[in-house]
């Protein structure tokens, strides 16, 4: 009987580790592989995160400061320590320097914006004084405007549309926008087009001040004085060191005139406080704001223009930097030339303890565990390159530099990157090309969240459907914002980024109180979160490490694909309706008849009508697409030898490049991928297959017909290197 009992729990025991069955190895490896993992995971410590945060946070560290340097080297010693082959690799960029910063308010009355966050109690890393970067927007114009204010919202596409209707022009004038609605890049991007001359941008208390919560020190939210700074580089058109676009900024690369650098934006811009934009938004007369447009400070929010007029001076010292990129490589015992890719910055723009050092210190906690294994004797098949990344800030420029540098090896040789950035408390979120998007799923399975003892993917999926969503676990789409941008869109290696967060909101953000003090207090006080970071994270960059077949998986990418195809398909319904509807109003005389006579009425103008485009190009090559697919899923790869499966992964690892196109994206080349891109005019937020839905968006017919097909085209080469990858399956 007892015998019997045993035999059961053996058998039933035997079964539980076959449903944990992972993708990417043979069922006898997957044991070997889940040890590994269960060994990694248990050498974490929270110590070290905290005393490394502390350490690296202490002071500002910007790009080409002393301090950024001395925690470069710091790493440097540490990545060597672990037994990693270490260097520090150094690019000249462009960097400006604030010399002149001067906003005053000339008429009805005069003010001189402060421009200073002030020091607060019981934070001694916010009475630094000079050595505290002054808050700027990095890659504004120099420039010296005095002109009338309006107020334009959040300065997006939208916004210009409001103020057309209200007969609002900003030709020749200064613009201020609040902070949030789009990536802080397109509003100066936006308002040169529109014939603006300056641009203030400030933060509003409705969006990370007082009305969210008590403010600094009181709470984690931005105080009247709190500047974000930040960098208005025009990073859609592409990323990095502006002078050296498309190649590495050596020494000795040749370099474009600053004059003719595309990405400085075309005219002064300036972050600031809500105590400095009060005065101004106050002086300002004309429209009442919409309400949507209105913010959380006390006063009657008007559009303008005028009559406040401000004065804009801005001068920067404009020099070259050097950047420090440190690059530590655990050679692979078998496949040393498949690079598993592992990068976080570690630049900030005063402390960062949030952002970056967080999410660095959990990189750096990764890696020290996976070093010491592999002096154990636990060495990963595939080399792992953990790479720390310097001036992200400016403009993703150190990690941008490195991959056009390295482009052709990294090219042939990397099999995935995986980013971090500043991480927070509360949910996982995880981003990247879907092919990975079965890995990290079972990976999420396996990491416990720290707060509730269920899987990091329990959880997240409960947060999900609360706020309407269903029981699957979806990659979201990567747009940009991090260093991932250069390795997925430029380079076309697959590419992850990973974080938690949803429970550690402030405001703190780029600006001075984004310190440890303040990370301790609001953001994830025991690092819980931060080792639950270095967990999956090294999860992920293990299993494809030691995969027997790389862990891509092409069913969860069609899918979506095939959801992005169906929302521009519906969106250019939706367009058609909105005109249709419009035009019929305008000839029923309905807006007049609707107006209020008080007010100035301007005659809305007849829409072009919307004309239908063939997707039949696409729909085809997503049909070839579904069959090649299920032709690969069906073959058994367990039962190829290793030699065979060595061929077979050198090829499954060059999957991502099939979805880029060398010609890249309608005036922006540099962008290669097809599928995922940041918005022309959001930034960092997505666009999915970018080169139609944008041409859809701003009515480009021809443009978007054109698109279609070569859309069809990169979906036609994914499918030939599927199909090759089933010849090579099938030749054994
Ligand atoms: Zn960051």
């Amino acid at each position: 009987m007892k015998k019997q009992y045993l035999a059961i729990l053996l058998a039933l025991s035997v079964l539980a580790l076959n449903a944990q069955n992972i993708t990417g190895f043979k069922p006898e490896n997957v044991k070997k592989q889940l040890d590994l993992e269960t060994a990694f995971e248990s050498n974490i410590s929270t110590g070290n995160l905290d005393s490394w945060m502390k350490k690296m946070a202490a002071r500002p560290h910007y790009v080409g400061t002393e301090y950024g340097k001395e925690n470069a080297e710091w790493m440097l010693k540490q990545f060597k320590s672990w037994g990693y082959d270490a260097k520090i690799e150094t690019y000249q960029i462009l960097f400006p320097y604030p010399k002149v910063r001067i906003l005053e308010l000339t008429e009805p009355t005069n003010y001189n914006a402060k421009l200073t966050a002030v020091p607060v109690a019981g934070d001694t890393y916010t009475e630094q004084g000079e050595e505290l970067l002054p808050s700027y927007n990095a890659f504004s114009a120099d420039g010296d405007v005095e002109a009338e204010l309006v107020f334009v919202n959040y300065g997006i596409p939208a916004d210009y549309e409001e103020l057309e209707k209200l007969g609002i022009d900003v030709k020749g004038k200064i613009v201020i926008a609040k902070y949030y609605g789009s990536w802080r890049g397109i509003k100066p991007k936006l308002a040169a087009e529109k014939g603006a001359i300056g641009c203030i941008i400030y933060s509003d208390p409705e969006d990370d001040g007082y009305v969210r919560g008590d403010v600094y020190p009181e709470g984690a939210f931005k105080n009247k004085t709190g500047v974000q700074r930040g960098s208005v580089m025009d990073m859609p058109l592409y990323p990095g060191d502006v002078l050296t676009p498309g190649y590495g900024a050596t020494e000795e690369a040749d370099r474009l005139d600053r004059k003719d650098a595309p990405t400085i934006t075309k005219i002064p811009v300036l972050p600031i406080s809500y105590e400095d934009a009060s005065p101004l938004l106050e002086a300002l007369q004309g429209p009442v704001a919409p309400a949507s447009w209105r913010g959380g400070l006390p006063l009657t929010y008007h559009i303008g223009p005028g009559p406040a007029k401000v004065h804009l001076k801005l001068e920067f010292d404009w020099q070259l930097k050097p950047a420090y990129n440190v690059i530590a490589t655990l050679a692979g015992s078998e496949y040393p030339n498949e690079w598993v890719l592992r990068g976080n910055h570690h630049d900030a723009w005063v402390h960062g303890a949030a952002d970056p050092v967080s999410g660095m210190v959990a990189l750096m906690e990764e890696a020290r565990v996976v070093g010491e294994l592999a002096k154990k004797g636990q060495r990963p098949k595939r080399t792992i390159v953990y790479c720390a990344w310097d001036a992200e800030e400016p403009g993703l420029i150190g990690s941008t530099e490195w991959v056009e540098h390295h482009k052709e090896e990294l090219q042939k040789k990397a099999v995935a990157y995986i980013n971090t950035d500043g991480n927070g408390r509360g949910f996982f979120n995880a981003g990247g090309s879907h092919t990975l998007q079965t890995l990290v799923s079972e990976v999420a399975n396996a990491v416990t969240d720290p707060q509730k003892g269920v899987s990091i993917k329990e959880r997240k999926i409960a947060r999900d459907m609360i706020n309407g969503g269903n029981n699957k676990f979806k990659l979201y789409a990567l747009g940009s914002g991090s260093d991932y941008t250069p390795f997925i869109q430029h380079a076309g290696i697959a590419s992850l980024n990973l974080g938690f967060g949803g429970e550690n909101a402030g405001g703190e953000y780029h600006t001075i109180y984004d310190t440890y003090t303040h990370y301790k207090r609001f953001k994830d006080p025991d690092f819980a979160y931060g080792a639950a970071l270095a967990k999956t994270a090294g999860r992920i960059v293990l299993r494809l490490a030691n995969a027997d077949i790389l862990p891509f998986a092409f069913d969860p990418l069609y899918e979506t694909v095939s959801t992005y195809l169906e929302e521009i398909m519906k969106s250019c319904e939706t367009m058609r309706k909105v005109v249709e509807k419009h035009n019929k109003l305008i000839g029923e005389n309905a807006f007049y008849l609707a107006s209020d006579p008080t007010k100035p009425y301007f005659e809305p103008k007849k829409k072009e009508s919307i004309p239908f485009l063939d997707f039949t190009p696409i729909q085809n090559s997503m049909t070839s697409l579904g069959a090649t697919i299920a032709l690969f899923n069906a073959i058994n790869l367990n039962s190829l030898s290793d030699s065979e499966l060595e061929i077979l992964n050198k090829k499954l690892m060059h999957s991502e490049l099939a979805l880029t196109d060398d010609s890249g994206l309608p005036r922006r080349s540099w962008y290669k991928h097809q599928i995922y891109a940041p918005g022309f005019y959001t930034g960092y937020g997505v666009k999915t297959l970018p080169g139609v839905r944008e041409a859809v968006e701003q009515k480009e017919w021809p443009e978007a017909q054109e698109q279609i097909k070569k859309l069809a085209q990169t979906l036609n080469k994914l499918n030939n290197h599927i199909e090759s990858l089933c010849v090579l399956a099938k030749k054994k």
